[in-house]
C-alpha cells in the first residue's frame, strides 16, 4: 500500500486490500470443547482486549465464521461434529489448534481422544495446560501475518 506524497490518494493492489481486509476482521467460530474454552473466552474481556486486533465477533455460525479455534481436547464422537462445523464454514477459513490436549492428546492421551490435526488443517498450535490468553492472542497475530501474507503455513505460537 502506498500513499502519494503529492496526491491525498492511496494505491494498493486488489489483493493486498483483500487481504488487509481479512486479517483486520477475523471472525472466530463460537465452539468451546473443554476447559482451554475459558481461557479463549477471556480473549475479548478487557483485560485482554482482541477487539484491538478485530477479532472479538465470535460468530455462533459457521457460515459466518472465518477462524475454529479448537479450544480444548476432541472426543472421538466429536470429530464428525467438528469436521461438518469446519466444511460449513467458507474459505478461505484458518484453524488454530489450542493447548496439549487439542494437539496431542495431552494429559487425555488415550484412544477417545484425538489430536485435531489428524481431521483438520491446523495453521497454528498453541502449546500449554491451559494456554494463557495471550498466547491466544499470539497466535491470532500469526494468523494476521499469514492473512496479509496471502499464505498458509504451521506455525508454533509461544506460551506467552
Ligand atoms: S490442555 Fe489443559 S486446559 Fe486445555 S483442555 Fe486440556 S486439560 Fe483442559
Amino acid at each position: 500500500m502506498e500513499v502519494s506524497p503529492h496526491h491525498p490518494f492511496i494505491t494498493t493492489k486488489l489483493d493486498d486490500f483483500v487481504h488487509w481486509a481479512q486479517a483486520s476482521s477475523i471472525w472466530p467460530l463460537t465452539m468451546g470443547l473443554a476447559c482451554c474454552a475459558i481461557e479463549m473466552m477471556s480473549i475479548v474481556s478487557p483485560n485482554y482486549d482482541v477487539a484491538r486486533f478485530g477479532a472479538e465477533k465470535f460468530s455462533s455460525s459457521p457460515r459466518q465464521s472465518d477462524l475454529m479455534i479448537v479450544s480444548g481436547r476432541v472426543a472421538n464422537k466429536m470429530v464428525p461434529v467438528i469436521k461438518q462445523l469446519f466444511d460449513q464454514m467458507p474459505d478461505p477459513k484458518w484453524v488454530i489448534s489450542m493447548g496439549a490436549c487439542a494437539s496431542s492428546g495431552g494429559v487425555f492421551d488415550n484412544y477417545a481422544v484425538v489430536p485435531c490435526d489428524t481431521f483438520l488443517p491446523v495453521d497454528v498450535y498453541v502449546p500449554g495446560c491451559p494456554p494463557s490468553p495471550d498466547a491466544l492472542i499470539y497466535a491470532i497475530m500469526q494468523i494476521r501475518n499469514q492473512i496479509a501474507a496471502g499464505s498458509k503455513s504451521q506455525v508454533l505460537a509461544g506460551n506467552a
